[in-house]
């Protein structure tokens, strides 16, 4: 595992002492091949792996002391390393496990041969066609004013947007405040460049949309999280191409436009070229543990995600790898029910033709073929973020600190009508160290056990947390000790339900939800 060595310190001005648990996010565009630039954690150890706290493991439960969280770490760093790869292999803004590019392919060997490595039969990579993919080859936002020029370099367009036309645009910028309906009174926005202010937790004002019903041609959201992120955001549905801008790059925007003489205008000059790509390919990835019985256990992760994708997902297939490699140590007669291992495709290409993978497990035939006698579906799915914390109140500074415990998850374990799942997870989940939201969720968390749970008894937890989706999303992110817990309460969980009949889980399908 990759060790966060100091590389700044922070000194309080008041006491001159070191400071503890932070994590600076001044320097969050640094590419990720660099030394971690801003970690200063528990001054003791000096490295954050060794500040984590660890869950010790219940009296009774030695046997899941081979689920090591640091061991499973590596996988995280091993798929981190795919997409770097593919990064610097000419692209360098839009990267990541991106399905259908050549990361995507490399993730679906690199999982097929782990599950080889471990004697698990019936691998194969069954390759699935795709629709034509959006990539953006190139973009490029300046913001001129006052005789300065800013180039955005956190500027990244969201999914799917369309492209500008050659030659790009260079038209009036528009301050739009958090972009509710009351802070564009009195503000043209027809033809112009709008620039709106938001933070994930705070109150949703639609402003993308309201810009692009008001006539905008370039719409820009600031993330105000510290520090000046790449956040690759999911499809906006505006007719304008729309962008997220990191903070450091949108207050420097709002800066130039407040100093400007009356009368003045700040100028957007911007370029987006969009290529949708035809003919690629993505994959489904299988392994299986035959057991005593046919009746199944289904353990899911999605293998794509953007950047580093540390913690969506390469958290969540580690986990999956993990299991796979415990239960493969166990002679097939002790294995219950057959445990089939999934690598899906996943579903950041998200819209139209997204997701095959999914529709694939969901056409009726194969619905039949694969879910008649499942006693249980685990959906791994972010099971391990760093608990971060936002200019926490008293504490000086515009950053981000992290702490040395992972954060609690959302959760779904079989749903109202399968209360004897839920009493086994949440016991599980208890014992073995996993905060939880206090409430489960009333369908899955966003994520792919969404396409599984209304025919499958449907397991899943997960979080979202500072870094999702965001060129920040290191394997730092996904601390050992909250994958350790996680994986292993799943494995407690599969063990409880193999002591259980199939009738205890199975239901009829559930209707499809209506929203
Ligand atoms: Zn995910």
């Amino acid at each position: 595992m990759r060790k966060v060595m100091i590389s700044a310190v922070m000194l309080t001005a008041a006491s001159g002492v070191m400071s503890v648990l932070s994590h600076v996010t001044r320097a969050q565009t640094a590419p990720a091949s660099a030394p971690a630039p801003d970690t200063t954690p528990l001054a003791a150890s000096h490295k954050l792996d060794d500040a984590l706290l660890e869950w010790p493991l219940p009296p009774g439960e030695q046997v899941y002391s081979r689920i090591d969280g640091k061991h499973l770490h590596q996988y995280v760093e091993e798929q981190a390393a795919i997409s770097r790869r593919y990064r610097d292999q000419g692209h360098p803004k839009f990267w990541g496990r991106i399905i259908g590019s050549s990361a995507d392919a490399e993730s679906a060997e690199w999982l097929a041969n782990k599950f080889k490595s471990f004697g698990t039969s019936d691998v194969r990579i069954q390759p699935l066609d795709l629709s034509p993919q959006w990539f953006p080859q190139k973009w490029d936002v300046t913001v001129t004013g006052g005789g300065k020029t800013i180039r955005l370099d956190s500027a990244q367009p969201d999914y799917r947007a369309a492209a500008l036309p050659p030659g790009g645009l260079d038209v009036e910028a528009v301050y739009g405040g958090l972009g509710s309906a009351a802070d564009l009174v009195g503000k043209d926005l027809k033809g112009k460049a709008v620039f709106t202010y938001t933070m994930f937790g705070t109150h949703s004002e639609d402003a993308v949309k309201r810009a692009d019903e008001n006539g905008a041609v370039a719409i820009f959201e600031v993330d105000m999280l510290p520090g000046n992120m790449r956040y690759q955001a999911y499809p906006s549905n505006t007719k304008a191409p729309a962008f997220t801008v990191g903070s450091d790059d949108g207050l420097a925007v709002r800066d130039l436009i407040a100093g400007l003489p009356p009368g003045q205008a700040a100028h957007v000059k911007a370029t987006l070229d969009v290529q949708m790509v035809p003919n690629l390919k993505t994959a489904l990835v299988w392994g299986t543990l035959p057991g005593a019985t046919d009746e199944t256990i289904y353990i899911v992760a999605h293998r794509d995600g953007w950047f580093e994708a540390s913690g969506d997902n390469a958290g969540g297939v580690a986990a999956m790898v993990g299991l796979a490699e415990y239960y493969a140590r166990m002679p097939q007669a002790r294995r219950r029910r057959t445990m089939v291992f999934i690598g899906l495709d996943g579903h950041h290409n998200t819209g139209p033709g997204s997701a095959v993978g999914g529709v694939w497990l969901n056409e009726p035939a194969n619905k039949a073929k694969l879910f008649a006698k499942t006693a249980l579906s685990i959906n791994c799915e972010h099971p391990s973020t760093i608990q971060t914390y936002v200019r926490p109140r008293y504490l000086a500074g515009d950053v981000v600190h992290w702490s040395n415990m992972y954060t609690a998850q959302q959760w779904y374990a079989g749903g109202p009508s399968r209360p004897e799942l839920t009493t086994i997870a949440v016991k599980a989940f208890k014992e073995f160290g996993v905060p939880l939201l206090t409430e489960p969720n009333p369908r899955p968390p966003a994520g792919d056990l969404g396409r599984l749970y209304r025919f499958t008894p449907g397991v899943a937890t997960s979080e979202f947390f500072h870094y999702f989706h965001t060129d920040r999303e290191t394997p730092d992110t996904v601390p050992w000790t909250g994958l350790q817990a996680t994986t292993r309460a799943y494995a407690k969980i599969i063990d409880e339900v193999n002591k259980q009949p199939l009738r205890t889980f199975q239901r009829p399908e559930e209707p499809v939800p209506t929203r």
